[in-house]
């Protein structure tokens, strides 16, 4: 197989995962990618977030610990995943080059903030590597631009043209929404939400996640002040309801008729 390519890039990894299996289809290699611009107030790895720093390793060292157990990933593949990916384009380029090599299939979980289309060099980067990306996993965390700003500390409206860069470009996409008591779990925006990934042609999965408090222990170690303190997880029962508020808006972009909860 090949996995050395003569090139000096690097990517800042965070960790990596040999069997994930929430990160895509199948049993996966799952890359943990170093920095991350957003500051979601319910992320569980805020260790994540510091962009100057994790552990530089090539492409080719990456490919090399797949092979280790490549025979568990064959219904699966390789998902790069942070932080945030989109980030470190030229390292995932040459990842995903070496990967479609060997026909892995790759998927990228992503929030898409980086996302800059007026940055023709980034651009053209993103074109790149696109071509050897089979799946998308977009993690939009609010539909609305002011309650974004106020959970992730960044705008969505580039996410939101990333979402239709991505249906422009035909790569399937999973869209994945974390539903958190009294901040993102309003049904009239879960509904908007709905309408708006209605309209992709090329949604392929939703995920609606449970928001948890799993990551506290980590902002307590970091000394990062957590800010959703006083929130409960999110339960089933009433996630599934949630749940309801989307597919309604999806169903009726797909049918044109705008409804109300
Ligand atoms: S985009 Fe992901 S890694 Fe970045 S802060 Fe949000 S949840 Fe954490």
């Amino acid at each position: 197989m090949q996995t050395s390519t003569p090139t000096n890039i690097q990517g800042r990894i965070h960790s990596i995962e040999s069997f994930g299996t929430v990160d895509g289809p199948g049993v996966r290699f799952v890359v943990f990618l170093q920095g991350c611009p957003m500051r979601c107030a319910y992320c569980h790895n805020p260790d994540t977030w510091e962009i100057n720093a994790g552990t530089p390793v090539s492409p080719a060292r990456i490919m090399e610990r797949y092979e280790r157990n490549k025979s568990f990933y064959k219904d699966g593949g390789i998902t790069v995943t942070g932080g945030e990916p989109l980030l470190q384009l030229d390292f995932l380029i040459e990842l995903f080059t070496l990967a479609k090599k060997e026909n892995i299939h790759t998927c990228i979980d992503t929030s898409g903030i980086p996302f800059t289309p007026s940055n023709k060099e980034w651009t053209d980067k993103l074109n790149t590597l696109m071509t050897m990306t089979d799946l998308v996993m977009l993690d939009i965390k609010h539909i609305d631009p002011k309650c974004h700003k106020d959970l992730t500390g960044c705008p969505n409206d580039n996410i939101l043209r990333f979402a239709w860069y991505l249906d422009k470009k035909k790569i399937p996409v999973w869209i994945r929404h974390v539903v958190v008591p009294s901040i993102t779990d309003d049904e009239t925006y879960l509904y908007r939400l709905g309408w708006f990934i209605g309209g992709l042609s090329n949604l392929k999965a939703l995920d609606v996640l449970p928001y948890h408090t799993m990551g506290k222990a980590k902002y307590e170690k970091l000394g990062i002040p957590y800010r959703l303190e006083d929130i409960p997880p999110m339960d089933r029962p009433t996630l599934l309801l949630k749940k309801q508020a989307i597919l309604k808006g999806i169903k009726d972009r797909r049918n044109q008729q705008p409804g109300s909860l």
